[in-house]
């Protein structure tokens, strides 16, 4: 695609806006970023536009926006929006971040989305092809937008990228040689418009362009992903059935098939990440790595040797026989439901934020079975103490540094205090990560 002399309104000025800015300054093409952010949020993001003398405006958008060829949205921008909508009645052509880097990227794309596991499994893939003598950049929502790197990667190198359902939403060619769901829980639901069809319809887009030399993968225990057809050639991953092309697990063993060949990869017991959520991470790993052809041993390598990624059940530090565990990312019921599964030692539970409309049914036996005590925080405080205290020991606990404070007093040797509290973060914290930060440090400080 040549963007040369073509005007590019990139709206939002955050990481991936800056990044498609200077992306298509390097093109050739004039872009002009606007935000509706006030100047002092984005300063710095403004300061590096600036020195790159590409033109932009702050506090919301003008009617300079419309006057482009092309449009190119950020992945924060809701389809919605006014600005979107206004664009697409005036008949602009609107494209996500992605599209615009993947069109100008020659490198071979693996897409990894799904309600949970993205960050760990784009970041696992990229470490088990680089142990295997391969190179392989992560991009997306991973810490590095694509198009800061998408002219850098040459024919024979891998991009895993991270990709969220609103990056699909304005596709248009994007074609990564892999793609694979991981698996669709009802999650930002609300900005499908409650519709769970509308969310599993934008996840899909990942292969609609894919043929049959492109690689769609699976999970064949999830029922909606199951059941997503792709043109490209299909493998299947599960950890409860032998599948009949691409790899399932079966007593502690990982096995590879295809052409009805049955390969033994590797054992369960050489990931480094641990917890059936993981196992389901790590077996489109398997697949994609067998397909491009790395050897068994450097796979097994590759796996065993993954750092796992700050706050997914990054364990923190062991006082006493009592292990912490971080946990910030689980944002979901469902990620706790995964991290509560990971351990067979008694949970001191910390619970509760910003609530997502959580129905904490699906946790319930769990909690009952592996749960002894419960620190409910946040502005949901209540609701979760409403729904806990009668069948656990639950307790509210003003801030996450006194939750960490009080475990001195209520755990024993084995332990494990786990936070992973199914809720956003926004009502107390700036995000995951600083919550993921105050506790692990309250901790440090024990
Ligand atoms: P994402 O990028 O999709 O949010 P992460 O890898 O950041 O996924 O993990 C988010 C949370 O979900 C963490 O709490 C992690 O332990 C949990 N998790 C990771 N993989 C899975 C999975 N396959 N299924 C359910 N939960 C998972």
């Amino acid at each position: 695609m040549n963007y040369k002399g073509l005007k590019i309104s990139i709206i939002g000025a955050v990481r991936s806006g800056v990044a498609a800015a200077k992306l298509a300054k390097r093109l050739g093409a004039v872009p002009f970023v606007s935000d509706t952010a006030e100047e002092e949020k984005i300063a710095q993001n403004l300061v590096m536009l600036n020195s790159e003398g590409i033109a932009f405006e702050s506090g919301g958008h003008s009617g300079k926006v419309f006057d482009c060829d092309l449009l190119v949205t950020s992945p924060g921008v809701p389809s919605d929006s006014e600005v979107l909508t206004k664009a697409k009645s005036l008949g602009i052509k609107i494209i996500s971040e992605l599209e615009f880097a993947s069109s100008v990227c020659k490198g071979n794309v693996i897409a990894v989305t799904g309600t949970n596991g993205k960050t760990t499994t784009t970041a696992l893939f990229a470490h088990v092809i680089n142990n295997c003598g391969g190179k392989a950049y992560t991009a997306g929502n991973i810490g590095r937008a694509f198009s800061e790197i998408a002219l850098n990667v040459s024919e024979d190198e891998y991009v895993s990228l991270e990709v969220s359902s609103f990056q699909l939403d304005f596709i248009e060619r994007f074609k990564p040689k892999f793609a694979t769901i991981l698996n669709i829980t009802p999650d930002h639901l609300d900005r499908y418009g409650n519709d769970i069809n509308n969310y599993i319809n934008s996840k899909k887009r990942i292969s609609e362009n894919q043929d049959e030399k492109d690689f769609y993968i699976s999970n064949d225990d999830d029922e909606l992903t199951r059941i997503i057809y792709s043109n490209a050639t299909q493998y299947a991953f599960s950890i409860k059935n032998k599948v009949s092309n691409g790899a399932y697990s079966h007593d502690g063993k990982i096995f590879f098939v295809s052409d009805n060949k049955f390969d033994h990869v590797c054992d369960t017991s050489d990931l480094s990440i641990k917890g059936e959520h993981n196992l389901y991470n790590a077996l489109p790993v398997v697949i994609t790595a067998k397909i491009i052809g790395f050897e068994n041993d450097l796979i097994k390598k590759g796996l065993s040797t993954f750092p796992g990624v700050e706050h997914r059940l990054e364990f923190v530090r062991e006082i006493d026989g009592v292990k912490y565990i971080n946990d910030s990312k689980a944002t979901n019921v469902d990620s706790v439901w995964y991290a509560l599964r990971s351990f067979e030692d008694p949970i001191i539970l910390i619970l509760g934020g910003k609530d997502k409309g959580n129905d904490y049914n699906q946790i319930k036996e769990l909690v009952k079975n592996r749960v002894k005590k419960i620190y409910a925080i946040g502005s949901s405080s209540k609701k979760v103490f409403d729904f806990f205290s009668e069948f656990v020991d639950t307790e509210i606990v003003d801030t996450l540094e006194n939750c960490v404070k009080r475990s001195l007093g209520d755990r024993e040797e084995g332990d494990i205090v786990l936070l992973s509290p199914a809720c956003a973060s926004f009502d107390m914290f700036e995000n995951y990560e600083h919550r993921g930060r105050v506790f692990k440090e309250a901790v440090n400080n024990l």
